[in-house]
């Protein structure tokens, strides 16, 4: 269950040592957590003073996803600047945490823009994860390999037989079914509670929402961290030609990502402006949430969430056959995957080891050269041309827009947001692609009302008048 980088992993894993799979998702690849994130390949820098397991699983799949998914990570490297209030003591702890797991760190020169009273930096080696073309190749290589990859499809049930799981239902836009199983695993993210639900042995879950801003543009060639204890804004990530700027950490109530909230932006503004004294001048795109799943340990208490381990745990439910996995990290979902699928494959009596180490992806989809094409980009800021979008069978406008990128750049979909729509219609008829751009409009609104302020707010009223007075869309 979930088409998540950990559910994705652990069908790749099973696939590969001969076992029959299937992922379900309620929606596309990426709904939930595994799409709103920083994009940090972790060197486990980070976890050093607080959570040295998690630093060293994150140093070892740092290397490792480097060696089996090359074409998914960009080797930005990263930097860590301590800021003037940090004491000698706590930055040398630091080190020496990164030499017990083998965090390679050297003093780095300072860094353009950066707070020029935070003047002790040390590099280590972070990247950066390109998750969406990383997820569709998994998706890709499952279903290559002969399992099933099935989205728009929410598990609602489960049936056993003398004490083991041997069915499950699923709900999608063609009805109910029922799929035969022999194992289970829950990899639903946020949502793992309520899966495992179903099959009456709830989890000891707490949520956390975090939030990030994304600016327009690549303020820095390597990722930058606060070097401190973990705090909220402490990680400025770059992505291609663009920055995300994170996070916070709140208690939330429900799995699904809540629409950003406007103080914990500016909170996280004034944090950022510590370190980069000019960010509040960058140009915002949008601010987004992702929602982590802690798995709260008999005993831990009434601990705060930032207190709660970032490892993750894996469940054999008292029903056999029923597994789950809660937790972790983007940069550790392959090592999250072998271990659950260590589980399931000596349950199902699978001898053949794990694979995962040594076998790469499968490559990355060439990206369409349209340049010297007749046809025009739909996206002019992402470059999308329709043959891009040709690829994507059946999926609706958000679909498109996280497997080809459309709508992502300066404009946020104001002009092709038309334009796809309008070549959707001709798959899908006018009323639905007319609702589903509706659907983009509010996913993509929701992301800019709450980093609304100076030139963004100024920007966002321009767009806006094209979009109902220019181009005659409905103001509704
Ligand atoms: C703000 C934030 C920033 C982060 N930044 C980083 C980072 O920079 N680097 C890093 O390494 N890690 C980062 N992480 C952690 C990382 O994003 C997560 O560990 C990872 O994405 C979890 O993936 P997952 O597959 O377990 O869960 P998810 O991606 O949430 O996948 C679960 C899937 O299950 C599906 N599902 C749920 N219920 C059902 C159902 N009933 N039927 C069918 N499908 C269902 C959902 O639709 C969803 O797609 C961050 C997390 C947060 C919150």
């Amino acid at each position: 269950m979930g088409a998540g980088a950990t559910g994705l992993g652990v069908a790749w894993d099973l696939m590969l040592r001969g076992v029959a799979v299937i992922v379900v998702d309620q929606g596309d690849l990426a709904h939930g957590t595994s799409g709103r994130f920083h994009g940090l390949l972790h060197s486990g820098a980070r976890y050093v003073l607080t959570d040295a397991v998690a630093a060293g699983q994150c140093q070892a799949e740092n290397l490792c996803l480097r060696r089996i998914a090359g074409p998914y990570i960009e080797d930005t490297g990263g930097l860590f600047a301590a800021p003037p209030e940090v004491p000698d003591r706590l930055i040398d702890q630091w080190k020496q945490g990164c030499r017990a797991v083998n965090i390679p760190v050297a003093e780095s020169v300072v860094v353009k823009g950066l707070n020029s009273r935070w003047n002790r930096v040390f590099s280590v080696n972070d990247g950066v994860i390109n998750g969406y073309p990383l997820l569709q190749a998994l998706a890709r290589g499952i279903e290559e390999g002969g399992g099933r990859v099935l989205t728009h499809t929410r598990l609602v049930g489960a049936a056993e037989a003398n004490g083991k799981i041997r069915k499950v239902i699923l709900e999608s836009a063609e009805g109910t079914q029922e799929l035969a199983v022999d194992a289970v695993v829950n990899a639903a993210g946020p949502w793992a509670g309520e899966v495992a639900a179903l099959w009456g042995d709830p989890l000891p879950l707490t949520l956390s929402r975090g939030v990030m801003v994304l600016f327009s543009h690549r303020q820095q060639p390597q990722v930058i961290n606060r070097l401190d204890m973990p705090g909220d804004g402490d990680i400025l990530v770059p992505h291609d030609h663009i920055s995300i700027w994170g996070t916070t950490d709140r208690e939330t109530a429900l799995p699904e990502a809540p629409p950003p909230d406007y103080q914990e932006v500016i909170e996280l503004m004034e944090r950022g402006q510590e370190m980069f004294p000019d960010m509040g001048q960058w140009r915002v795109l949008r601010a987004f949430t992702g929602v982590r799943p802690l798995y709260r340990a008999p005993g831990s208490g009434s601990a705060s969430t930032r207190d709660i381990s970032r490892d993750f745990v894996v469940v054999e439910h008292p029903l056999s056959g029923a597994f789950s996995v809660i937790g972790g990290k983007w940069t550790t979902f392959r090592l999250m995957a072998q271990q659950v699928a260590d589980r399931v494959a000596g349950y199902l009596h699978y001898s053949t080891p794990c694979q995962t180490q040594s076998h790469p992806l499968p490559p990355r989809l060439e990206s369409f050269d349209s340049s010297g094409l007749a046809e025009p980009f739909l996206c002019e800021c992402e470059r999308v041309s329709t043959r891009q979008l040709q690829q994507y069978s059946g999926g609706s406008l958000s679909d498109l827009r996280t497997r080809t990128w459309f709508g992502m750049g300066p404009c946020q979909g104001t002009f092709c947001g038309h334009r796809v729509a309008a070549w959707q219609s001709l798959r899908v008829g006018v009323e639905q692609s007319d609702q589903e751009l509706l659907n983009f409009r509010s996913e993509r609104e929701r992301g800019m009302l709450s980093a609304l302020w100076g030139d963004n707010a100024v920007e966002w009223l321009l767009q806006r008048n094209i979009r109902f007075q220019g181009l005659g869309e409905p103001t509704k």
